[in-house]
Parts: C-alpha cells; sequence; structure tokens
C-alpha cells in the first residue's frame, strides 16, 4: 500500500497477514530502486552444498514465515516501526542457473551491483554461503576492502579440493581473502565449531579472522563478543549470518546443522548489538525448510532480518 506515494508494508488490519502473494512482512515487491532505502532479496541456490541441500527454498520459506511479523516491535523503545525511517522493497529472487555454480556466482554479481551502485542497502536470503561470493565482491566493488561480521558453525575457509573450480559453500571467506575484498584482521567469525580440524580452525587465525569459537562464546557471551566485533570492524561492514550459527534445537532446518550452538535469544541479541557499525550489506544464508520443524528455523530467519531492519532504521 501506498501513502502519498510513500511504499509501505500492507497494513494487517486490511486484509489477513497471510494472504495475498508473498513478499518479505508483506513489504512491496518493486525494483524501483530511487523508490527504496533497503531492498530485501532473495538468492535461491543450493548447487553448492556439500552434505544436504535444500537451501535454495530458503528465501520462500523465509518470506512465508514472516507474514507473521508486524511493522513494530514488542519493545517499548523500539515500537516505532522500522518502515517508518526506511523505505523497504521486497526485490524479489535473483536469476540463478540452477546445477551451475560458477556460471550462477558470475551472473549474481552483475545482478547485485545496481543495488550497491543505487546506493540502496541489500538484505538478502540465501541460498547456501556460496551466494555470499558475489555478493562480496559486488559490494567491494563499491566499498573497498570489507570487515566481516560473520556468523556461523564453520569458518568456511576451507582450501578447496579442485583448485580449478573453488567455489563451495565451504570455502568463500577463503576465496575472498585470496581476492583481496576483506580484510581478516579487521573481522570477525563467531560461533565456530563441531566436527572440524583444529587446523582450520588455526588456518583461520593465520590468517587474521578473530574468531570466537563456540565454546569461547559460552564463556564469555553476549556482551563480550559485541565488544570485540565493535573493536575489530572497522572497516565497511559485511554481515553474514549462518543459520547454523545457532543450535539445531532453535535452527533445524539447515544443511548442516552443529550441536551445541547459539541460542535464537543470542543471535537475535547479538544482530541487535551491530548498531553503530559501518553496515553495508547483510545476508541470512542456509535455511533449508525441508530439514525445519514447524518452521521455527524460517521464522527465526524472518525475526532476524527484521531486527536487523531496527539496527538500520536506527542510523
Ligand atoms: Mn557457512
Ligand atoms: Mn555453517
Amino acid at each position: 500500500m501506498s501513502d502519498g506515494g510513500r511504499l509501505l508494508p500492507a497494513d494487517w488490519q486490511q486484509g489477513p497477514r497471510y494472504g495475498g502473494a508473498y513478499t518479505f512482512a508483506r513489504c512491496p515487491a518493486s525494483r524501483d530502486l530511487s523508490r527504496a532505502d533497503v531492498a530485501i532479496l532473495g538468492i535461491p541456490m543450493d548447487m553448492a552444498t556439500l552434505y544436504r541441500s535444500g537451501a535454495r527454498f530458503g528465501p520462500r520459506a523465509i518470506r512465508d514465515a514472516s507474514g507473521q511479523l508486524r511493522a513494530h516491535h514488542w519493545d517499548p523503545v523500539k515500537l516505532e516501526p522500522p518502515y517508518d525511517r526506511l523505505r523497504v522493497i521486497d526485490y524479489g529472487d535473483l536469476d540463478v542457473y540452477p546445477g551451475y555454480v560458477e556460471q550462477s556466482v558470475e551472473q549474481l554479481q552483475k545482478e547485485i551491483a545496481p543495488i550497491f551502485e543505487a546506493g540502496v542497502f541489500p538484505v538478502i536470503l540465501g541460498g547456501d554461503h556460496s551466494t555470499t561470493l558475489p555478493v562480496l565482491r559486488a559490494c567491494a566493488a563499491k566499498h573497498g576492502k570489507l570487515s566481516l561480521v560473520h556468523f556461523d558453525a564453520h569458518p568456511d575457509f576451507w582450501e578447496p579440493a579442485v583448485p580449478e573450480r573453488p567455489i563451495h559453500h565451504g570455502t568463500t571467506f577463503r576465496i575472498a581473502v585470496q581476492e583481496g575484498i576483506l580484510d581478516p584482521a579487521a573481522s570477525v567469525q563467531v560461533g565456530i565449531r563441531g566436527s572440524l580440524s583444529a587446523n582450520l580452525i588455526a588456518e583461520a587465525r593465520a590468517a587474521g579472522f578473530h574468531l570466537i569459537t563456540g565454546e569461547e562464546f559460552a564463556d564469555s557471551g553476549v556482551e563480550a563478543t559485541l565488544q570485540e566485533i565493535q573493536r575489530v570492524a572497522r572497516l565497511p561492514v559485511y554481515v553474514s549470518l549462518d543459520i547454523d550459527s545457532v543450535d539445531p534445537a532453535f535452527a533445524p532446518g539447515t544443511g548442516t546443522p552443529e550441536v551445541a550452538g547459539l541460542t535464537s535469544r543470542e543471535i537475535m541479541a547479538l544482530v541487535r548489538g551491530l548498531r553503530g557499525l559501518d553496515l553495508v550489506a547483510f545476508d541470512v544464508v542456509e535455511v533449508a525448510p525441508a530439514y525445519d520443524n514447524a518452521e521455527i528455523t524460517a521464522l527465526l530467519a524472518a525475526n532476524l532480518v527484521y531486527e536487523f531492519l531496527l539496527v538500520l532504521a536506527e542510523r
């Protein structure tokens, strides 16, 4: 709906929240970048997963779950809806070539570049974690070298087994570091754990990443972690949130779940604590609805996007 030409999400009192065509939180479907501050978009691609696929249906599931979100927030200090300050559109999904990882990554970079060029803030619904690579590349082309704030059970810093075809969802940040588009010394990884080698963690740290394992996070907590993020992330910040950073008890719908992760409350608080950083892009990846129970993973992802919009609206 519109108010004096301004695009606004549909009013929940005029038509049910579960009705109509589905966009994120019923924000207007639009590709008019001249009338937007934030573009929410999906990247329905999961060809680069190593274990369970299914994240190609993530954008759709997150949009579906987002129907439950009203514009306002439960917190009395944040009752003002983010949409009062931000013009948020749902840009739809970008085009990928199912089955073709390299071609898709190339295509995605071209599709996302105009959003950065227009000065519109992209909020991306993945997709497996390889979908972050083309966005990072387009983002760095606009903003220069980036800080990464990365929530994940995995550092996604694996050495590619096939060097001439290096892209899969576990090599994203190794490639990004090699390409010089992010500065690991100005980047933080949070929640790393599970069945991965100590070597891999050592390699990511040797590259310069401030890596906080799941256990270290459990010991130090949200506040200390946010202080570390605020201290380290001094360049334009790309926030990449792999939903498997969260414990499978709260987020089972993902391809490579690792037990003993963050709670939904902790990840919400971490996102909320990103205010004040020089934020330039945000993605939520690896939501695989086929493994979800009662849509709890998709609902968490939708709420994390909403929480992030509140952070953006405060700027
Ligand atoms: Mn990941
Ligand atoms: Mn992961």
